[in-house]
């Protein structure tokens, strides 16, 4: 990823914060707070931040998309006066995200070195073409989020419309999918979506860890694995005390457990990490299908379940001959369309109705 972060001139400032790293030379880590909260609280963090020499930008949230009014929905104009002297003192560029042409327009006049686009923004393109317009000549980096559902083309769709206003230097955070079902995470990785996105574009990719995790304790997990898959660079929320977060505490770090955290990681070559992300790619994939498929499985045993209270109710025989032949004709065809063996499509079948009809006995009693 190294010559291909370079080939899209990545900018001065962050090519210089990266001189500064003791990471490899392309793995950029981005750090600092979910939101800007007050002068003391950015101007403690930058500093703290900028004695981890890994460290190469400073984030901080100046406008909050929050799920609900009501709650603290970033500082605004004043937040960007503290940004501005925190990067003056802690000498890190910065980035913040922006969702309106009238952000981008107070972002660029406070200074701030990279705007990144949230994920909320991302899912509509409307609001991201304003932006793109709003951000029409001018030179500065813009790294897309993926939207917050899993739609590839949507995320795609967003890094055109930043090309095609003259945006060269583009980068992609990944940040996690909203995702039906129960999982460990706040926003399910699906490793491969981002995975795609690098075969289609050009573009360094960045992995939001704190809003995939959305707590502190898999940080170390998820990050280790984004590097696995050679990442080009980390995002971490990071607070002086995190506790105390008007935004996303769960998942904020201190600056000092950063630094135990980036001492804890390896950080691998990156052509072995190429090699490794897109087989990661596709077994992330399929560890996924699977997990489908073993809810599918569990599902319709349950619907098997329910018919077989039925049958018993109302006297019905457990196996119904004629109709199971139909069924399996019908999916072998069905499968043989779909490019699957007629000795596959009998085989899970036969399986899936064994058990089925063993449960039924079961619940009626002819065991
Ligand atoms: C954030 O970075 O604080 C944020 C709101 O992120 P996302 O758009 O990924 O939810
Ligand atoms: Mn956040």
């Amino acid at each position: 990823m190294e010559p291909h972060f370079e080939s899209h001139g990545v900018t001065a400032d962050i090519k210089q914060a990266v001189k500064r790293s003791e990471t490899p030379a392309s793995t950029t880590i981005i750090a600092g707070p979910c939101s800007v909260e007050s002068e003391t609280q950015i101007i403690a963090t930058a500093q703290a931040l900028a004695k981890i020499p890994q460290v190469t930008m400073l984030r901080g949230g100046i406008w909050k998309p929050r799920t609900r009014p009501g709650a603290f929905e970033g500082r605004g104009e004043e937040g960007l006066v503290w940004l501005r002297e925190a990067k003056r003192v802690s000498g890190l560029p910065t980035a913040t995200e922006v969702a309106t042409p009238d952000h981008v327009e107070l972002a660029l006049k406070y200074d701030v070195d990279a705007l990144w686009i949230g994920a909320r923004t991302v899912v509509n393109p409307f609001s991201v073409q304003q932006l793109a317009d709003a951000l029409q000549g001018v030179d500065v980096p813009v790294y897309v989020k993926n939207p917050v559902s899993p739609d590839l083309k949507l995320w795609i769709g967003a890094f055109e419309r930043f090309q095609k206003a003259g945006i060269t230097r583009l980068a992609a955070i990944h940040r996690g999918f909203s995702y039906y079902k129960e999982s460990p995470y706040r926003n399910y990785p699906m490793w491969e979506i981002p995975i795609e996105l690098t075969h289609q574009l050009d573009v360094p990719l960045i992995t939001d860890v704190s809003h995939i995790c959305g707590n502190r304790e898999l940080l170390q997990a998820v990050a280790q694995k984004a590097l696995d898959l050679a990442t080009d660079g980390l995002m971490i929320e990071c607070h002086i005390n995190p506790d105390e977060a008007l935004t996303d505490a769960q998942q904020q770090i201190t600056p000092e457990a950063l630094k135990s955290l980036l001492a804890s990681l390896t950080f691998r070559s990156k052509q072995s990490g190429k090699v490794e992300r897109d087989l990661a790619g596709l077994r992330s994939e399929i560890d996924d299908i699977d997990s489908e498929l073993l809810q599918l499985l569990a599902r319709r045993m349950e619907v098997s379940a329910q018919i077989g209270e039925y049958k018993k109710l109302n006297n019905v025989a457990v196996v119904q001959m004629d109709r199971w032949k139909k069924i399996l004709d019908d999916h072998v065809s069905a499968g043989a369309e779909m490019g699957l063996s007629p000795i596959l499509i009998n085989k899970v079948f036969e399986a899936i109705h064994q058990e089925s009809i063993e449960r039924q006995s079961r619940i009626m009693g002819n065991d």
